[in-house]
This record gives structure tokens, sequence and C-alpha cells, in this order.
């Protein structure tokens, strides 16, 4: 849809682009100049594979202080971005034919990386009604002799939705009736939390060992170029990360590295400021969205998409006769009618569903949702 987006764009029609996964707010400039520094003072020599020594200490002081959780530096492997880093996990954890449990809504890549492992992804399916979040029933009749791994992310890029402490200790309670399964905690929007503070599910000592953080610099200090993430797991997990990462990429990016010191050092004053603007923006969609009829929607409490729920227009038909029969044709009859970039919910694993980041200003975002509406309206 980005795609398609820009090259409607190029014909000179003015798109709003709705469909990209990235704050629109750029580097903050402490973390810009950190980088600066950083090449006049030539770190611009292949680093550690695991990362900078500094950098790991500087992730586990973050860990320590914003998490309460305690690990060692030998326990954390920095990678290209979070994206490598849940790659990595899942190329050394899976081997063909285990099968890895993905509640559903997900973010697209996973199920592609189990394929990538020659795994099986098991998908559990939620929808708005439940917030998009899976029941400890659900998790158990999911679990198979072959399940060797569970990975989620809370808050969630579709849905934006958030595990509490209570819900992630109830899917605990099963995790400890299955010593074996190890679980993925795919954390990148941590920091764009709307309700209070973020909860890990590696706080829980029963299934610590077990869990796997995947975190990154990417969506916190809208730095998604810079390609900048980390594992925190046990030290054989960790160990094999960095072994694979070894005979792939290497260490990633001394510059972006250095810049990471700084990131965390410097805390979050400016991740703050850019949560700010996401929450007056949330309030301005859902206010916009509950406008449109036909389109169901729920408050997400982290990230910054909404999912909502518009299968009501299935079988409806635009101006020529096309039949709108699913969530793409959905997206796309949006950008073609409308010229707003949306992302079909089939590509989350939920066809019922379009997803929309909310990472624009809040002129773009109310012309989108007007020209949304209006489009929508045409369709009978
Ligand atoms: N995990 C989720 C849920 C994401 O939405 C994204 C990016 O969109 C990533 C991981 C990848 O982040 P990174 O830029 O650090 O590779």
């Amino acid at each position: 849809m980005t795609k398609l987006g820009r090259e409607l764009a190029s014909k000179g029609i003015n798109v709003i682009s709705l469909s990209v996964g990235e704050p629109d707010f750029n580097t903050p400039d402490n973390v810009k100049d950190a980088a600066k520094k950083a090449l006049d003072e030539n770190y611009t020599r292949y680093s550690p594979v695991p990362g900078y020594p500094e950098l790991r200490q500087a992730i586990v002081n973050k860990l320590k202080n914003e998490n309460g959780l305690v690990y060692e530096p030998s326990q954390i492997v920095v990678s290209t971005g979070a994206k490598q880093s849940l790659s990595n996990v899942i190329l050394t954890l899976i081997n063909p034919g285990d099968e890895v449990i993905i509640p559903t809504p997900y973010w697209v890549s996973y199920s592609e990386m189990v394929v990538l492992a020659e795994g099986k992804s098991v998908f559990i399916d939620t929808d708005i009604d439940s917030d998009f979040k899976i029941t400890p029933e659900q998790l158990e009749a999911a679990i198979t002799p072959r399940t060797k791994l569970f990975m989620f992310s809370s808050p969630c890029n579709p849905t934006g939705s958030v595990y509490s402490k209570d819900e992630l200790a109830a899917l605990v309670k099963v995790f400890e009736k299955y010593p074996n399964i190890f679980i993925l905690s795919d954390e990148i929007y941590e920091h764009i939390n709307f309700v209070d503070k973020h909860e890990s599910i590696a706080q829980f000592e029963s299934v610590r060992e077990r869990v796997i953080i995947v975190n990154g610099f990417s969506k916190a200090f809208a730095m998604t170029g810079w390609r900048l993430g980390y594992i925190a797991a046990n030290k054989e997990i960790a160990a094999a990360n960095d072994k694979l990462q070894g005979q792939t990429t290497s260490g990633t990016c001394s510059i972006a590295q250095r810049a990471g010191i700084t990131a965390y050092h410097d805390g979050l004053e400016s991740v703050n400021e850019m949560k700010e603007a996401f929450l007056r923006r949330r309030q301005l969609v859902y206010d916009l969205l509950n406008d449109i009829p036909g389109v169901k929607t729920n408050l997400p409490e982290g990230a910054f998409y909404f999912f909502p729920e518009i299968s009501s227009f299935f079988g409806k038909k635009d101006a020529n006769g096309n039949v709108i029969k699913d969530s793409s044709d959905l997206a796309l009859y949006l950008l073609n009618e409308g010229h707003v970039a949306t992302v079909g919910g089939d590509s989350f694993g939920n066809n019922n569903y379009i997803r929309l980041s909310y990472a624009a200003s809040d002129e773009a975002l109310k012309e989108a949702l007007r020209r949304i509406k209006e489009a929508l309206g045409k369709l009978s």
C-alpha cells in the first residue's frame, strides 16, 4: 500500500499515507549529536558482533531502572533492529516442524520468519470485542507437544492493545505447566503506552529463563533508519544469537550504536514529548472513526495504530460496480477513491479490519478521516 500510495503521489495526486509503521518525528538532537561525535572519534570500524560493551551495559541499566529486570551484558545481543533480533531468535530456536503460537492479528513478518525456519505457525484468533487479546484458555488449547515458542507484541502492532500485568500473569500460569515453551516478547512499542507503566512478561520469575525480550530504538527514539535493536535472554540463547549474527550481518552500524548509548543514557524526555502528541492524535482519530457509519473501533492503549472493524462494507460496490470482497479490496478502494493509504487487515492475519497509523500530523489525520468517511459513504 505504501508503494502504491507513492506511485499515485508521483503522478501528482495528494495521497495521505496512514500505512507506514514509523514515527513522523525526527530523531532527537542529542542522539544525532552523539552520532556526529562518534564519526569524529572514528567509531567507523567493525564493532563486536553482539554490540559495544558500553551499549550492552546501557541496555542492562535500562532494563534494571525502567523495568526492574536484572540482566548481565552477556545476555544482551545488539542487532540491526528488532526485526533482525526476531529473526535471529526464530532461526536459532525453531527446527523444521516446530510449532510457534502467534495470536492474530500479528506483525506481518512473524509468520514469514517461521516459514523461513521451516516451522509451523499456529494462530490464535482474537477480535475487537476481546480487545484483540487472548485468554489463558485459548493459549492452552493451542499448545501441542510440538509447541516450541509463543510470540506476541505488547503494545501490539497492528492493534495497539496492551496486556496488563494481571493478563500476563494469567498466561504465565499456563506456561508454568509447559516448561519447554519459550516466550518471545516483542516490546518495541514499550514507550508508546498510554496506560500506566509497561509490563513485561519477563517480570515473572517462574518463566523468566524462557522469555526472550526483543526491543530497540526505532519507535521510541524515532530511529527507524538507524537499524538498532536487541534481545535480552538467557545466556545460551544470547550466545546462539551472537553466533548466528556473526555469520550473517556481524555487529550493527558502529555510529548507530554510539548514538544508542546516548539515547538510553539521556533518558526519556524526547520520548515523552512524542507520546503526548500520539495521545492527542489517538483521541482525534478515535472521535473521527466513531463518526463513520459501519466502522467499529476500540480505543488502543499503546503504539500508534487503530485496527477498526470494517467487514460491514464487504459485499458493497463502488461506482464502477466493483465488489469489495475483503480488507485488501477496501484498502485499495480507499487509496484510489479517497487517496488515503491504509493496510488491509488480512496482511496481519485478520481480514475483517484495516490498520491506520496515526503517525501523521493532526491536519493530515483530520483530512484523511474526512476522505475515508466520504469514500465509504459512496459504497452501496
Ligand atoms: N516488531 C514490531 C511489532 C514492529 O512493528 C516492528 C516495526 O514495524 C518491528 C518489530 C521492527 O522494528 P525495527 O525497526 O527495530 O527492526
